[in-house]
């Protein structure tokens, strides 16, 4: 049986670190400001937005929603993003997406401040990830690093694969492995041999968005499996991309829920106490 990686114990303890944080800070007059932005009433959202706000609640982080109508115009928003961005007690902008479809996320998301662009989102912060010479991280892909760090599994050297290729998980994890050394293949729906490519994986992070998509014969015995996935199996129940079964082949495993997705909320958390050092 593979090793679980407790994302919520270790998530729980980089937030026991930042209230500490946060409290020094809060006691020289420097309490770290979220302002959350939400528009519309998709009712995932929603509940991603509240969890966030209670995750900041938690470690002491001032956090501000403003809550705008499905049929806000892009002037309105932006204005919004504007007024923030000039606000000295709002240190971290986050826009909860997807918009509204006659809203261009791309356009809202350049006129964050990059130094308030606590998702890491902006394309000035993502050129500093490629360069390696970065203040922020993109939330879901540090939080696995993360976790790799705090299970002591070193990347440098190993052959780590990331099925995905998005803006937000898989272009960002494979930097961020490559920063520390991995050597590193991205896989995607063209991919060919995929499995023969997820075979030869030391770690194998899994960002693909199907549920129990990585099943056993795809992983190396003894492999570290990361497993971003959030998806909902035939009995609706919450799953990740990998199969429960590659448990018996994984050498270490991250459980969904449990695994990457508290870790998440954690660098957000950590993104905007940078924010508000800086
Ligand atoms: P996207 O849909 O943007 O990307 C999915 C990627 O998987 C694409 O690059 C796609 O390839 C690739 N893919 C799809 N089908 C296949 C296939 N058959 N073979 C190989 N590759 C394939 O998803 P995201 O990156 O946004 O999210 C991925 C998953 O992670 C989702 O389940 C999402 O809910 C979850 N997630 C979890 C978070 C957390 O906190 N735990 C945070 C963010 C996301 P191509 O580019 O060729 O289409």
């Amino acid at each position: 049986m593979a090793q679980k990686i407790d994302g919520k114990a270790i998530a729980a303890a980089v937030r026991a670190e930042l209230k500490e944080q946060v409290a020094a800070m809060t006691a020289a007059g420097n309490t770290p400001g979220l302002a959350v932005i939400l528009v519309g009433d998709d009712p995932a959202s929603r509940v991603y937005v509240s969890n966030k706000e209670k995750a900041c609640a938690d470690v002491g982080i001032r956090s501000e929603e403003f809550t705008l109508p499905a049929d806000t115009t892009q002037e309105q928003l932006l204005e919004l993003v504007h007024t923030l961005n000039a606000r000295e007690d709002i240190h971290g902008i986050l826009c909860q997406l997807p918009l509204p479809k006659h809203l261009d996320d791309k356009a809202v998301i350049a006129a964050i401040a990059p130094e308030k662009d606590v998702d890491a989102f902006h394309a000035a912060n993502v050129g500093h990830i490629m360069i390696g010479d970065y203040t922020f991280l993109p939330c879901t892909p540090a939080g696995v690093m993360e976790l790799l760090h705090r299970s002591n599994i070193d990347v440098a050297g190993k052959h780590c694969v990331v099925i995905g290729r998005s803006n937000i998980v898989g272009k960002p994890m494979a930097m961020l492995l490559l920063h520390e050394n991995a050597t590193v293949t991205i896989c995607h729906s063209r991919t060919q041999n995929l499995k023969e490519v997820c075979r030869g994986a030391d770690v194998l992070v899994a960002a693909v968005g199907r549920a129990k998509f990585v099943t056993p014969d795809m992983v190396k015995p003894g492999a570290a499996v990361i497993d971003v996935g959030i998806n909902r199996d035939e009995n609706g129940k919450l799953c990740g991309d990998v199969d429960p079964a590659v448990d018996e082949v994984a050498g270490w495993l991250t459980p969904v829920p449990g695994g990457v997705g508290p870790m998440t909320i954690a660098m957000l958390l950590k993104n905007t106490v940078t924010a508000a050092q800086k």
